[in-house]
């Protein structure tokens, strides 16, 4: 039973209670959202961290390894709010992690994290490993965003626009513009809630997906240009699949984190169940985004490959060569089917 039935129904009333109560009773609260943040992992952090302040609560909030805010959330409100990780508290009285399905995925905060007080795991990913000592994780909530405003709430903080505009940015950032089946009433609900505030959506789209450098149109043609379609894979589902190189981009002068939305023009593909792109980053390992249409769990896939994700989104890091990891990948999707959902 949750404490706001039929809200966020998979996280039980003690579980709230025992968080509220933690962050209520500590001096300082520490936050750290995933490695490489995306709009959910860094929006629903900041809409938080923006919270405590209003609380007037101490905290911390930062990410691990690279410190390095993508410049596509570079519009995010409370970005001023962000700590250096090397001056995280090294034994947090209470911490609380973003959208990070296990610990790993805080990169060098897991060890904050593993001396924390009390660690309160807030996620949606199916492959949590819960692993803190409470957990606000509802696999059902189409983004952490949904958990951490239902926390907000429970706090007693109203919904300021700045608040708001980082809960939206982490609802529409996961449900690819309320175009995934994430998308049920309960997230459009939850859109109106924040846009009564003044959000203005165009704005936010054009951030996130409608601009780029003109050094992207040639890194993307050179991306689709070796795309390869394999219909035979995945049992006859299809995979389709293609790399961007450091040298794409070197070429073009075009930052790694501007990518992001190559796999959203692969997956088009009609004669492909899965889609998949091999993005080399600056240190030459490579970020691999996995996407299904349904029938193929590539979260399944992604965790064999010591990644993670969720069903019909995930990824995972390479550092390799890319062709035998491609030749896992294809038997690991024949192995991954899996039943028709009505
Ligand atoms: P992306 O393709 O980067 O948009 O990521 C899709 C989903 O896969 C995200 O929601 C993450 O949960 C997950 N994911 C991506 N990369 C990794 C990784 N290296 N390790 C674990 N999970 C990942
Ligand atoms: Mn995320
Ligand atoms: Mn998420």
């Amino acid at each position: 039973m949750s404490s706001a039935p039929g809200k966020v129904p998979a996280i039980a009333a003690d579980e709230w209670a025992r968080a509220v109560d933690a962050i209520q009773r500590a001096d300082e609260v520490c936050l750290a959202c995933h490695v490489c943040p995306d709009g959910d992992a860094l929006g629903s952090m900041l809409a938080f961290a923006q919270a405590l302040r209003v609380l007037g609560k101490a905290f911390t909030a930062s990410f691990g390894d690279a410190f390095v805010v993508p410049r596509i959330l570079r519009f995010l409100p409370g970005l001023d709010l962000l700590t250096d990780p090397a001056d995280f508290p090294a034994e947090p009285d209470v911490m609380i992690t973003f959208d990070a399905a296990s610990s790993d995925r805080l990169g060098t905060l897991a060890a904050n994290a593993g001396k924390a007080g009390e660690l309160i795991v807030m996620d949606h990913h199916a492959s949590n490993t819960r692993f803190g000592t409470t957990h606000l994780v509802d696999p059902g909530a189409a983004a952490t965003a949904v958990v951490a405003e239902h926390l907000i709430d429970l706090l007693g903080v109203p919904l300021t626009h700045d608040i708001a505009l980082d809960l939206y940015v982490g609802l529409v950032t996961d449900t690819g513009s309320f175009k995934y089946r994430s998308t049920t009433p309960e997230v459009h609900a939850l859109a109106q809630r924040l846009m009564a505030t003044g959000i203005r959506p165009e704005r936010v789209a054009r951030e996130v997906w409608d601009r780029a450098p003109f050094g992207y149109l040639p890194v993307l043609a050179a991306a689709l240009g070796r795309a390869r379609l394999e219909p035979d894979v995945a049992n006859g589902l299809g995979l389709v699949w293609t790399t961007v190189t450091r040298a794409d981009r070197a070429a073009h002068d075009l930052p790694y984190d501007l990518l992001e939305g190559v796999i959203d023009v692969v997956r088009r593909t009609d004669e492909a169940e899965v889609a998949v792109v091999f993005k080399e980053d600056d240190e030459g390992a490579w970020q691999v985004s996995t996407r299904s249409k349904g029938r193929i769990d590539v979260g399944s896939a992604c965790v064999a490959l010591g990644g993670g994700g969720h069903r019909m989104a995930a990824g995972f890091t390479l550092h390799g060569e890319v062709e035998p990891a491609v030749e896992r990948l294809r038997d690991l999707l024949t192995e991954n089917e899996v039943a028709a959902r009505p």
